[in-house]
């Protein structure tokens, strides 16, 4: 019988956040130690799958450390060290084992690490030797370093942005540690730098034809695996940017030609693949002269999901001053504001001072009348699709109505992913001329059923696509876009 060790760390780091990660963040999200009876659900919980996959083949599994949190700012060194230290502790007990299994997000940076992943990987090689087969699943918008290829035994990434696949993603990886302990395949992993840096959803060509045609190939001989590590393009940090990283089996010279073409390739369409941005006035204009209703709108550089606050108030400031559109927002942050409302009660008719708190990216507050719609407390919602679909916690929210507008707040910082929260307080999309979604691509999955047309808004942000105005000081360069290659 086999026995294997699991763990889970990650966190995507926005180095231009200024809220630190802490413990408390992680305790927040997730943090789930093996003594804990409670099973908590996250968003990319691929050691999830590992824990079914290697119950199913009836492995001794040692539950390790999973901690996960919301992508804020750098980790303090102290919250790093702690639970990289625990997880290090838990599989020196562990051992032996004929393989371990890392849930890892892969963009994570701390107060004097600018690659945690490089580190841990390099701590835990130190500790199991060179034999143990050392297995991490990986975000694609995670920063791979060499550290990381040279005390991996195998990393592979999700190959889909929203990322619909990370259970497969799980899964492929789990199966082919399996081999690798059995002795079936000799993994090499090698990398391509593209020089490149953006944000590329792959629903829509050409992204689309190129993941079909390179990332989900399977019939490339001795080619395990190819994933485009698309980076997160808000840390900054030495190992950024765009790489393919490909695992052949055994053959690191064809590893190496193929992570070339494939990179070549994603060289050539960057530009047309790049995700495309409407400024908010024009957005508003287009809007109001669409015969097509609803119409979401994606407030992506205000998506908690990528380490924004999630209560920045320039679109409702613009749809405000046009007085012309019924809309619906969800779902802003403000403890505060959730806190009066709950203490007022559904009905009641209350001043609010809504958003405009958290970052000096927010805005400035709106002050408004409101009439509280609904409550509801500990309110959830779906995330991914079919088998892989699951609930996860929105906080404690709130449904209020100002001048037309429906507004969904909650205490909990939170990227929208699904329209279930609206359905919750019986709010009908259809029949809205606007759904502001605080999110960037994640929500495609489920409101493409309700709204044909996205478009796609830049705001003032922490989360700007502007990557020109940002203050790198640690990426490498020459990069494109911002450098000429
Ligand atoms: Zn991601």
């Amino acid at each position: 019988m086999k026995k294997i060790f699991i763990a889970a760390f990650g966190a995507e780091t926005n180095s231009f956040s200024s809220m630190m990660t802490t413990m408390e963040h992680f305790e927040e999200d997730c943090l789930i130690r093996p003594s804990d009876r409670i099973n908590k659900t996250i968003a990319n919980d691929g050691h999830g799958e590992f824990i079914e996959l290697a119950k199913a083949k009836k492995f001794e599994v040692v539950l390790g450390t999973m901690a996960y949190t919301m992508p804020s700012g750098p980790l303090t060194k102290a919250t790093y060290e702690l639970l990289r230290d625990e997880i290090i502790g838990q599989i020196k007990e562990a051992l032996p084992v004929d393989f371990i299994l890392l849930n890892l997000q892969g963009a994570m940076i701390a107060e004097d690490y600018d690659d945690c992943e490089g580190d841990f990987l390099e701590h835990i090689r130190a500790v199991v030797g060179q034999e143990i087969p050392l297995g991490g699943l990986l975000d694609p918008h995670a920063h791979v370093s060499q550290v990381m290829i040279d005390n991996a035994t195998i990393l592979l990434s999700y190959k889909e942005y929203p990322h619909t696949d990370f259970a497969e993603s799980a899964r492929k990886l789990f199966h082919l540690m399996e081999k690798v302990a059995q002795g079936d395949v000799k993994p090499e992993m090698t990398l391509f730098d593209c020089h490149s840096l953006g944000s590329f959803p792959t629903p829509n060509p050409p992204m689309r034809g190129f993941v079909d045609d390179y990332l989900l190939q399977g019939n490339e001989p001795n080619i395990l695996d190819c994933s485009l590590i698309h980076s997160f393009p808000w840390g900054d940090c030495p190992d950024a940017g765009v790489k393919v990283l490909v695992t052949s089996d055994g053959d690191k010279n064809l590893g190496n030609k193929f992570a070339a073409h494939v990179g070549e390739k994603f060289i050539k369409i960057r530009q047309e693949a790049t995700q495309k941005f409407t400024n908010i006035s024009d957005a508003m204009d287009e809007i109001i002269t669409s015969p097509e209703k609803p119409i979401v709108i994606a407030d992506s550089s205000d998506n908690p999901g990528g380490g924004a606050s999630g209560d920045a108030t320039y679109l409702l400031r613009e749809i405000l001053s046009r007085k012309t559109s019924k809309a619906v927002f969800g779902i802003f942050w403000d403890s505060t504001a959730i806190k009066k409302i709950y203490a007022a009660g559904q009905g009641a008719i209350l001043d609010i001072s809504l958003g405009g708190k958290e970052s000096q990216f927010s805005g400035s507050p709106v002050i408004m009348t409101v009439e509280v719609l609904g409550l509801a407390p500990h309110a959830g919602q779906i995330f991914g699709e079919g088998e892989d679909q699951r609930s996860l916690p929105v906080g404690n929210c709130a449904a209020v109505r100002y001048k037309g507008i429906d507004i969904i707040i909650s205490d909990k910082r939170v990227q929208i992913f699904s329209p279930e929260i609206f359905i919750h307080f019986g709010l009908d999309l259809s029949t809205y001329d606007i759904i502001v979604v605080k999110s960037s691509n994640h929500f495609q999955a489920s409101f493409k059923f309700i709204s044909t047309k996205i478009l796609y808004v830049m705001a003032p942000g922490i989360l700007s696509m502007d990557f020109t105005n940002l203050p790198y000081k640690k990426i490498p360069r020459p990069i494109w876009p911002l450098d000429d290659i």
